[in-house]
């Protein structure tokens, strides 16, 4: 057999490793193998790196099982967090957002009692609340007068509940006594800011005068 270079079996060597060489590759290596001492260290080392025993190849899959198990439970509870977050977030949006409730004849009606004092009447079928503000001095067309605003506002639904406890509402209607009734000489109902008081006179320009003195 003819001497065959170290530089040659190198190359050689990781199909060798891989067994993806002909019979006759693999017998001039392994022949060489035999001989060359050199070349037996570099192929035993070879084979170290790329051969991965069983039952570490099972241990790194389990290993792998595990994390995504963990990563599995982590995705189900936030996904489940998630869920009643969004939930709680519809319940409120639903039952504790509010909007104002436009204003019509039929709906709303400012009554004077015999007593003088003004009474508030709502015909709607429910609401979320109303809004009222004291009688404020303010010039209306030249005059000075003392102007109440007032609005109502709905939830998006009305909640079960809200309509069971006020059965009285629907039929004959939702009331309330305007405090400071003697003083005030005019309301206006529309969506008021409380907090922009100082704007009262550029808000009332969006109300509508629902009852005069
Ligand atoms: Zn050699």
């Amino acid at each position: 057999m003819t001497e065959i270079k170290c530089s040659v079996i190198e190359d050689l060597l990781p199909l060798y490793v891989d067994e993806v060489v002909s019979d006759d590759t693999k017998e001039l290596v392994e022949a060489h193998l035999k001989t060359c001492e050199c070349c037996r260290q570099e192929y035993e080392q070879m084979k170290g790196i790329l051969y991965v025993p069983i039952e570490h190849d099972t241990s790194m899959f389990e290993h792998v099982q595990k994390r995504w198990n963990q990563k599995k439970w982590l995705l189900i509870l936030s996904s489940t967090l998630i869920v009643a977050m969004m939930s709680v977030a519809l319940f409120s949006l639903t039952f504790h957002y509010t909007k104002p409730i436009a204003y019509t004849p039929e709906l709303f009606k400012v009554e004077q009692q015999s007593d003088g004092t003004l009474m508030m009447n709502y015909y709607g079928d429910s609401h979320a609340g109303s809004n009222f503000m004291h009688p404020v001095k303010m010039n209306i067309n030249g005059e000075e007068k003392n102007v109440s605003f007032v609005f109502y506002e709905q939830s998006f639904a009305n909640s079960p509940t809200r309509t069971n406890l006020r059965t009285d509402v629907a039929s004959e209607g939702d009331h309330f006594t305007l405090s400071e009734s003697e003083k005030i000489d005019a309301v206006y109902y529309g969506e008021f800011d409380a907090k922009e008081f100082m704007k009262r006179e550029e808000q009332i320009k969006h109300m509508t005068l629902i009852w005069e003195r």
